[in-house]
């Protein structure tokens, strides 16, 4: 693209857990070039596209269309990886806040559901509050961490205890019951896990009250 000019330093950076973006600059007369992770093992002929897109780009000239679809068609399969990873990461870092609330700690509630309802026989998983006063979700086990999720607007003293029992023992019901196949349908709350719910004493208050809330 510039035969004359002499080879400036190049600086090449793979950077993890960002989008497929490339960028690349010039500064104090060095060329820097920060790339996704993704593309370190790309074939030759997809760095050898990219090099030559970014340097057309730094040099204001025509960007060669072949090499042009070459990336398209690399960055393409690699933005779905990238996706899938991002969100594995995501979860990955989840911050949870913990078992124990300003009003209730989970872990004895659980403990004594267990007692209760299970004999004692369910293995705990890891329990907490969710980080935010989350209304939609008021209560979900994640089966990747194995931990339950209860929204932090029951842990307060207008918030009845039978009410996040019941919440806590729904969630225990799925680690005992886990999702069944009825041919390609899931089912989540199958006949045996709602007569099981059916036992909780509260269930007809506590579900009138998160109604309310
Ligand atoms: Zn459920």
């Amino acid at each position: 693209m510039r035969p004359r000019a002499p080879m400036p330093p190049i600086v090449v950076r793979f950077r993890r857990f960002t989008s497929l973006n490339t960028t690349i600059r010039l500064r104090d007369g060095k060329v820097l070039v920060s790339l996704s992770d993704l593309l370190e093992g790309a074939p030759e002929t997809v760095i050898h596209a990219i090099a030559h897109i970014l340097l057309a780009k730094l040099y204001g000239k025509p960007v060669d269309p072949r090499q042009n679809l070459r990336f398209k068609r690399f960055a393409s399969s690699a933005a779905v990886t990238r996706q899938t990873e991002l969100i594995r990461h995501a979860r990955g870092s989840k911050r949870y806040s913990g078992p124990e609330g300003r009003y209730y700690h989970l872990e004895e509630v659980f403990d004594s559901l267990n007692m209760r309802f299970f004999g004692g026989l369910l293995g705990r998983p890891e329990l907490t509050w969710s980080e935010q006063l989350a209304k939609r979700s008021l209560g979900h086990y994640d089966a990747a961490h194995n931990t339950i999720v209860v929204s932090r607007v029951f842990d307060r003293p207008s918030s009845p205890r039978y009410a996040i029992e019941y919440l806590l023992y729904h969630e225990m019901l799925h680690l005992k019951h886990p999702v069944k196949m009825r041919g390609l349908r899931r089912c989540v709350h199958s006949q045996e896990f709602k007569a099981e719910e059916a036992r909780f004493p509260q269930l007809a208050a506590a579900l009138a009250f998160i109604k309310r809330l």
